[in-house]
């Protein structure tokens, strides 16, 4: 029988999951570099190239708050301490 609890991982984008979130995380652009390391670790397609250049001439990194869960991945996995996590206001 198939479960119907489980939800298959990455389908959040059909769902906005950002009502969820205890902490948020926000992109300090200017010590973002654009390496792109948040946006491969971030379980939701939620993180994607802002196309804004900081001061470093490096595209900065954007987050989707309509579908950003808060897990923290992408703060805890930046190499350049650029994503910090806020507790959420309601
Ligand atoms: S991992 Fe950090 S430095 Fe790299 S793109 Fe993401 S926020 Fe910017
Ligand atoms: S907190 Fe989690 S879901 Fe939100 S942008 Fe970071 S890695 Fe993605």
């Amino acid at each position: 029988m198939k479960n119907k609890i489980s939800v298959a991982a990455g389908t959040s984008k059909n769902n906005k999951t950002g009502a969820w979130r205890s902490y948020r995380p926000e992109i300090d652009f200017e010590k973002c570099t654009g390496c792109g390391i948040c946006e491969s670790v971030c379980p939701e397609p939620c993180i994607s190239n802002s196309h804004k250049i900081n001061k470093m001439g490096k595209e900065v990194r954007q987050i989707d708050y309509d579908y950003c869960k808060g897990c923290g991945l992408c703060a805890a996995e930046c190499p350049f301490k650029a994503i910090s996590m806020k507790i959420e206001k309601k």
